[in-house]
């Protein structure tokens, strides 16, 4: 132990807590780990917790090979406000006593380095829309609110008044995490919600955004229903997308390089520096689809229609535009950053930011122009209309991304090596699985058809 631990051991232990988590992620980014005692946390910190990564879906270890060590964040630490007695860490694998490559925290700060030796910081924030639903114990579910069937949810405050023991207690502790959570609401389908908070570095966001999946199935499992991050549970409603608002701010000054400088390339209201990233992002949109929207549920969500409301909210096309909900990438009226509305909230937010990031720094640094911005309802085209303006189809299905991830030199580079074949054979069986099953859809059109 050293004079650190042993400080934060006494705060930790004044605060309750009982036991420390060496957490990592998996390549969904959901949260893994093993609980120590606290008696243990310097040993913890120092890197004491070794895991089989071969346990884990998508970490590219063998059986045979040597365990990885979690090496936890002291900075990231966050108290469980639903499980005092718990505190979690965020933690770097290393291997063999180095930075383990495919660690998808690893990943991410390769970038954020990269970033930094061009001089900046990159800011981040991530919408949270998710659901939350009622078991109803014989294989249905439905939103825990009787008053929650209309055909118009969004912004309803009736349901979400029904939902408020369980949105008090995530938002609370939201903030009681110091994350300045500034709204939430119900949204555009029924059973589903959002929560807004202050963005901030993208390393913290990435940390927060998968703490946050677990705070929520564990808060609402407390008041008896659970929490889905599913990204389309109804075929008729919205899914639940993870828009990433982001910016570039230097990395001395802290002042946003997204804001207005003057060069107003294309009149959005937005710096040469944030057209530049864009450019980059759009370039390499098909495989950050891979990334972002990384299931076979999420090319649900990514269509024009499927809402009672009339749209479904999400992009469907590689363009971007001003304060336009269509576009792949909004530029919202005020704010200086940028929105990817392509990400749902079933990505790995390390992986995500990282590709993304990557993309955009290769737009700045070969001072790419995204062309002329979509200012109108992208909806309304035909896929022959989309086609003559030369305007890029989002991948339609995870094999079609997939693919398009495969395929991109950056990809292989952000990811390295083993995390790049990882991620492809672990997302192509995941496709071949799912076209492989007969669906109920099929039986009921084909069965009796000819
Ligand atoms: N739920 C929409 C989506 O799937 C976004 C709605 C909004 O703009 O907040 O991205
Ligand atoms: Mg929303
Ligand atoms: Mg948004």
């Amino acid at each position: 132990s050293s004079p650190v631990s042993d400080s934060l051991r006494q705060t930790l232990e004044a605060d309750g807590v009982k036991y420390a988590m060496a957490g990592y992620v998996d390549i969904h980014g959901c949260i893994k780990g093993k609980f120590v005692p606290l008696k243990h946390l310097g040993n913890m910190l120092g890197g004491s917790e070794l895991y089989t990564g071969a346990a884990l879906d998508g970490v590219p270890q063998d059986i045979s090979d040597n365990e990885v060590s979690a090496v936890p964040d002291p900075a990231s630490v966050m108290q469980c406000p639903w499980q005092p007695e718990l505190a979690w860490f965020a933690s770097n694998l290393h291997l063999d006593g180095a930075p383990f490559e495919a660690c998808s925290r690893n990943i991410l700060r390769r970038q954020l380095d990269n970033a930094a030796k061009m001089g900046y910081t990159f800011n981040l924030g991530i919408e949270t829309e998710f659901f939350l639903f009622r078991d109803n114990g014989d294989g249905t579910f439905g939103p825990i609110s009787d008053r929650d069937a209309g055909e118009k949810p969004c912004y309803d405050p009736r349901t979400l008044i029904d939902n408020l023991p369980i949105m008090d207690e995530l938002v609370s502790a939201m903030n009681t995490l110091g994350w300045d959570v500034y709204s939430f609401d119900h949204e555009d389908a029924n059973g589903q919600f959002e929560t807004d908070f202050t963005y901030a570095d993208a390393l913290t966001m990435a940390d927060r955004l998968t703490f946050f999946r677990l705070m929520a199935v564990e808060i609402a499992r407390k008041h008896g229903a659970f929490a889905s991050f599913m990204p389309k549970p109804f075929a008729n409603r919205t899914g639940s997308g993870a828009h990433y608002n982001m910016s570039l701010a230097d990395i001395d000054t802290g002042r946003n390089l997204f804001a207005p400088d003057g060069d107003d390339l294309h009149d959005c209201g937005i710096s040469k520096l944030a057209y530049h990233f864009t450019a980059g992002v759009l370039r390499h949109a098909r495989a950050i689809s891979a990334v972002i929207a990384p299931t076979v549920n999420s090319y649900k969500r990514l269509v024009r229609q499927g809402s009672m409301s009339g749209s479904t909210w999400a992009p469907v096309f590689v363009c971007y535009g001003n304060n336009n909900r269509t576009n792949m990438i909004r530029v919202p009226g005020a704010g200086s950053r940028i929105e990817c509305r392509a990400a749902d909230i079933s990505c790995n937010p390390y992986l995500g930011a990282a590709l993304i990031l990557a993309a955009g720094l290769e737009g700045v640094r070969e001072q790419l122009d995204p062309g002329a911005p979509r200012r109108e309802n992208m909806y309304r085209y035909s896929d022959e209309q989309i086609a003559e303006m030369g305007v890029q189809f989002l991948p339609r299905t995870l094999g079609e991304a997939v693919e398009a991830f495969e395929a991109d030199p950056l990809a292989r580079e952000v990811f390295g090596d083993a995390m790049f074949k990882a991620f492809v054979d672990f997302k192509q069986a995941e496709w071949e699985s799912y076209h492989s099953a007969v669906s109920d859809w099929e039986i009921k059109r084909y069965l009796k058809m000819f």
